[in-house]
């Protein structure tokens, strides 16, 4: 079973228009990417996994569609442009396929009010948030409210973790050691951090360790070779690798190249007497059952 827990709703129900193709160059250092999809784009990239975690991400109060490709929501005629709809329109399209998270913001008055529905009327089983991307304070009193709820009702969070490129977004408010402080407080809340939390795995790896139910994702690291094979060597001298989650973070990967990059990573280091990431690990990340980990089976 592969499980991809990080992939990003389509902005698109059918293929998108020429003119209206967004290519990001920031993403990767590799290669660019196309941020703009359609649902048969995503399903494409996905084939390989049995399941897959998708969401959009609320932007703003007041402001609920995934502008993460910098080019405003896209196609909204298939969806009422709120980005809980669109996920789970998505989701009731190919519900054998894909499990829809929600996304909310904390200063959006009417906050909990979208929690219930997306929890109820929609069907989403987790939340994703950026604090970085929707610029709030991770600790402040709105956003622990929804932490709160998620744990009375047992929603896993993913969190954007660590960098991104996006000028407008505070790298300091997606810093792994905020999880920390949160796990304390909400000690049966399951949470993701996404990307490991680049550059700083190390931290992600202490903070993981600690708390049960605390996992990472790895997406967003494989295009940057040295820093992944590392951080896998420094999760298995943590010894939480059984806490690493497979994850595309798509569009920005796909499944099939994140496989084929985890069982390279020890390529860098052949023939040198360098710490190797065990194959039967590698094995276990990409077949790792994280729908059981997370409760949502
Ligand atoms: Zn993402």
């Amino acid at each position: 079973m592969i499980v991809d827990v990080h992939s990003h709703t389509p902005q698109y129900k059918e293929a998108v228009p020429p003119d209206q193709v967004v290519v990001n160059t920031l993403w990767r250092p590799d290669r660019p990417v196309n941020a703009t999809c359609s649902w048969q784009d995503y399903l494409q990239a996905q084939q390989p996994a049995d399941k897959s975690i998708v969401f959009g991400i609320a932007w703003h109060p007041g402001q609920m569609s995934d502008n993460l490709s910098g080019q405003g929501p896209g196609d909204t005629s298939w969806y009422d442009g709120n980005v809980n709809d669109a996920t789970a329109a998505f989701v009731r399209a190919y519900p054998e396929r894909l499990i829809g998270f929600m996304s909310l913001h904390p200063y959006d008055a009417r906050c909990l009010d979208e929690f219930e529905r997306c929890r109820t009327d929609l069907g989403l089983k987790g939340i994703k948030l950026g604090a970085n991307y929707q610029n709030f304070d991770p600790l402040e009193p709105r956003a622990l409210a929804i932490y709160e709820r998620a744990q009375k009702y047992g929603l896993p969070i993913l969190f954007h973790q660590g960098t991104s490129p996006v000028r407008e977004a505070p790298i300091r408010l997606a810093h792994p050691l905020l999880m920390d402080e949160i796990a304390i407080r909400y000690r049966d809340l399951k949470i993701i951090m996404a990307h490991m939390g680049h550059p700083w795995q190390a931290e992600t790896c202490v903070v993981i360790r600690k708390h049960p139910h605390l996992y990472a994702d790895l997406s967003g690291n494989f295009y940057r070779p040295f820093s992944f094979w590392e951080q896998l060597v420094k999760a298995g001298e943590w010894n939480v690798l059984h806490k690493i989650l497979f994850a595309t973070d798509f569009p920005v990967a796909t499944v099939e190249e994140t496989i084929a990059a985890l069982r390279q990573v020890n390529r860098l280091v052949e023939g040198t007497p360098l710490p190797r990431v065990p194959e039967e690990e590698i094995e276990q990340i990409i077949q790792r059952n994280a729908l059981a980990l997370l409760g949502l089976e």
